[in-house]
C-alpha cells in the first residue's frame, strides 16, 4: 500500500488545530487504498499548538510532529516537513483549511494517472482584498517574464501533490533561500493541475502582512533568476546610444549652424555627463555580469535533472 504524507506547517494555530484534525481525518478515513501520515511542523508556536498536537498524537499514531527550535517562517517549515516526510507522494497544505482536504482525493487521482506534480490552482481570488489580487497578478506576470524556461504556474501556493522523486530533487536543492512554489517548477517532471475555490481561514488570523509578502516576492525573484543583474548592461547601452546621438548632433550643428557659445558649452557639459554615466554603467555591467555568475554558482542548482534514460533493446 502506498504511503501518502500530508505536510502541514503550524505557527500559533491553537484555534485551528481541532478544526484541522476533524476535517482531515474525516477526508482520509474515506480513502481506503492508501496509508497516510500527517507531518505537522510546529514552527516555534508561542501558544498551545504544540501541547494540542501532542494530545492529538496520543489519539492518532500516524501523526508525526516536527518541532522546530524557534519560528523560522512558512517556507523553512514546509522544507523541514518535506524532508521528514516518508511518503510515496507528499501533499503540503496550510493548517487553516484554506487548502481544503476534500481536494486530496482529486490530487491522488491525478497521481495515479501518472502525474508527478499535481498543482492545486485557485479558480479566482474573490476572497482576497483588491490589493492582494492586484499585486498577485502583477507579481506572477513579472516572475513569468523573468523566469525563462521555468514555467511558474499562477495562483498556486504550497498546496499540491509531489511524487517521491520530485520531493527528493527539492530536498537536494542546496540554496538557503527556499521558495517552494519556484523550486517545484524548476525540478520539472510531468505536471498537471486541479482547480479549487479557496475558502476563508477557518479560524485565527493570517501571518502574512505587506512586509512578509514583499519579502516573499523578492525571495521568489532572487531565487528564480539573475536577469535583474543584466539591467545595468541595458542601461549602459541605452546611455551610450543617447551619448552617441547627442554628440553626433552637436558636431553636425557645430559645422552647419552657428549656435551661441553658451548653448554649445552647456551641450558639451551635457554630453560629458552622458559619457561619464555610460562609463559608470559599463563598470557596473562588468561587476554585475560576474556577480550573476557567482549567484548561479553559489545557488548550485543541478543544471539538468533526468526523468529516465531509455535504452534500445539489442
Ligand atoms: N506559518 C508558519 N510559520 C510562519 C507563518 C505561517 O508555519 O512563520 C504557517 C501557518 O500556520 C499556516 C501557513 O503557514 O499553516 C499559511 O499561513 P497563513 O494562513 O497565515 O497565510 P495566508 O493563507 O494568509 O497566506
Ligand atoms: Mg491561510
Amino acid at each position: 500500500m502506498k504511503l501518502i504524507s500530508i505536510v502541514v506547517p503550524m505557527y500559533n494555530e491553537e484555534k485551528v488545530v481541532p478544526l484541522f484534525f476533524a476535517e482531515i481525518n474525516k477526508v482520509l478515513e474515506k480513502i481506503k487504498q492508501y496509508q497516510f501520515e500527517i507531518v505537522v511542523v510546529n514552527d516555534g508556536s508561542k501558544d498551545q499548538t504544540l501541547s494540542l498536537l501532542k494530545a492529538q498524537q496520543s489519539l492518532q499514531k500516524n501523526l508525526v510532529i516536527v518541532n522546530l527550535s524557534r519560528n523560522f517562517g512558512h517556507e523553512p517549515a514546509v522544507a523541514a516537513g518535506i524532508k521528514t516526510a516518508k511518503g510515496d507522494a507528499i501533499i503540503p497544505m496550510d493548517a487553516d483549511l484554506q487548502d481544503p482536504p476534500s481536494l486530496i482525493q482529486a490530487l491522488l487521482a491525478k497521481f495515479e494517472a501518472g502525474f508527478e506534480v499535481v498543482n492545486a490552482k485557485r479558480k479566482g481570488r474573490h476572497e482576497d482584498t483588491f490589493f492582494k489580487r492586484f499585486s498577485a497578478i502583477k507579481f506572477y506576470q513579472f516572475v513569468a517574464k523573468l523566469s525563462g524556461k521555468i514555467k511558474i504556474p499562477q495562483n498556486v501556493g504550497h498546496f499540491r501533490l509531489i511524487s517521491r522523486r520530485v520531493a527528493d530533487e527539492v530536498n537536494r536543492l542546496s540554496e538557503r533561500n527556499r521558495v517552494f512554489r519556484i523550486e517545484v517548477p524548476f525540478v520539472g517532471f510531468k505536471t498537471t493541475e486541479v482547480l479549487f475555490d479557496r475558502p476563508k481561514r477557518a479560524a485565527g488570523e493570517t501571518h502574512y502582512n505587506l512586509k512578509s509578502m514583499l519579502k516573499l516576492a523578492v525571495d521568489a525573484i532572487a531565487s528564480t533568476t539573475s536577469v535583474p543583474l543584466v539591467w545595468p548592461v541595458q542601461i549602459f547601452i541605452f546611455i551610450l546610444i543617447l551619448f552617441g546621438l547627442s554628440a553626433i548632433t552637436q558636431i553636425i550643428l557645430f559645422f552647419t549652424l552657428s549656435l551661441s557659445e553658451v548653448v554649445m558649452v552647456s551641450w558639451l557639459v551635457g554630453n560629458l555627463i552622458l559619457f561619464l554615466f555610460s562609463l559608470l554603467f559599463f563598470v557596473l555591467s562588468i561587476l554585475s555580469l560576474y556577480l550573476s555568475r557567482v549567484f548561479i554558482e553559489t545557488q548550485n542548482r543541478p543544471f539538468y535533472i533526468i526523468d529516465e534514460v531509455i535504452v534500445g533493446r539489442s
